[in-house]
């Protein structure tokens, strides 16, 4: 136990509370207010105005990709990211299983069918080595694309996640997606502000989405956006995701199925605001994880390092214990003492609606869901 009293001391002292600490809240230390307020005052509140074209723009330069799209949040983005990409119904999309919900949930709103391919036991992302091996095994490649041998569903995109904003292994997954002719779809939901050879999450893929939801490392209250090098996609992005209108002066006419799925201005002039913070606060959480790996290189408690040649926006840090039965000691000794502190999600096979999905075999993503827990990452609490 003394490890486990150390742990809530070094988070009390990073923290500076005797509260509450939470895994990772926001800090509204810019001109936060200033944008909300110019937002009121103007009455562009709703889909259109400034801050959405503003927030574009610069996202569009951070991740130096082509042009951005604001959405209505991280998952609606990936939705519609996929269809632009060609996912249509009744095709499979490769996954993993290590991810937030909100992935899987994404492919079958387009009504495809997930395949869950394991991670990398260091990066907790997509391992190419297993996607490989899957698409040497079940790939059947042909004039109009790659066919799953099992299924005989099209294979039509391949959708990896940066876990806790660690980089997976993002180049390897795109040259072998393009030995196969399949687009790739980053799920950078969680790591904007991490780089791979200095290049952003995101850009690797024909198309990336990003969360603006209130945990993850800048927000916009809810929100999302896609980005993408080609720019043709992110035009047709902003066109679906405002009901499929053709630009007309006074006419209303759709000419697809589309959605209402745009960010509001007023949470444009919030994220524009939180991005202006984007190196501030990576800086900061930064000397958080050296402070963690410095005090935890003392106990037998081990943080999990960053992967090799990346840059990571430092999100959700996390520690890794010896198996479930560890896991659980520290759990609930953390909750108790309350610092908050949670193990990852359930791998998507084990929930109702995707445990009959094609999987291979989930070694790593097994033992990381039996032994990480994320710790409070938060930005410091004075700027
Ligand atoms: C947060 C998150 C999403 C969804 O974003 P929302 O904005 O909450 O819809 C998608 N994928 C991952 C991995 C996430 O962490």
């Amino acid at each position: 136990m003394s490890d486990f009293n150390s742990f809530i001391s070094l988070v009390r002292s990073i923290y500076k509370t005797d509260q509450f600490i939470s895994l990772h809240e926001p800090r509204f230390w810019g001109k936060e207010r200033e944008y909300l307020l110019n937002t009121i005052d103007s009455t562009f509140v709703s889909s259109v105005g400034k801050y959405v074209d503003s927030f574009e723009l610069e996202l569009s330069k951070y991740t130096n990709t082509s042009k951005a799209a604001a959405i209505v949040n991280g998952t609606s983005a990936l939705q519609v990211a996929l269809r632009i990409a060609g996912v249509n119904s009744g095709d499979e999309v490769i996954t993993q299983a290590l991810t937030f919900v909100a992935t899987a949930n994404s492919i079958a709103y387009n009504h495809a069918f997930p395949v869950f391919i394991d991670v990398d036991y260091d990066t907790m992302g997509m391992s190419p080595e297993s996607l490989n091996s899957f698409l040497e095994e079940f790939g059947d490649l042909r004039e109009s694309g790659t066919y799953n041998k099992l299924t005989g569903r099209k294979i039509s995109a391949i959708l990896p996640m940066h876990t806790f904003g660690f980089m997976c292994r993002i180049d390897a997954i795109v040259e072998i997606a393009a030995k196969w002719k399949i687009p790739v779809i980053e799920d950078a939901a969680e790591s904007l502000g991490s780089f791979y050879n200095d290049k952003s999450a995101g850009s690797f893929g024909v198309m990336g989405a990003f969360s603006f939801n209130g945990n993850k490392l800048i927000t916009s209250g809810g929100g999302g956006a896609i980005v993408s090098s080609f720019e043709q996609y992110a035009v047709k992005a902003k066109y679906l995701t405002n009901t499929a209108k053709v630009p007309h002066s006074w006419d209303y006419f759709h000419d697809e199925l589309g959605y209402n799925f745009r960010m509001p201005n007023l949470n444009a002039a919030l994220v524009l605001a939180q991005l202006e913070q984007i190196d501030n606060f990576i800086e900061s959480k930064k000397s958080i994880y050296n402070e963690y790996s410095k005090q935890l290189a003392k106990s037998s408690l081990f943080l999990k390092p960053i992967p090799e040649g990346t840059k990571w926006n430092y999100w959700l840090m996390s520690i890794e214990l010896e198996d479930e039965f560890a896991r659980d000691e520290f759990l609930k000794f953390t909750n108790e003492n309350n610092i908050m502190t949670r193990p990852i999600w359930k791998l998507m096979f084990e929930l109702p609606m995707y445990e009959n999905c094609q999987r291979d075999s989930q070694k790593n993503a097994i033992l990381l869901s039996q032994r990480i827990v994320n710790i409070p990452s938060s930005v410091r609490r004075e700027p």
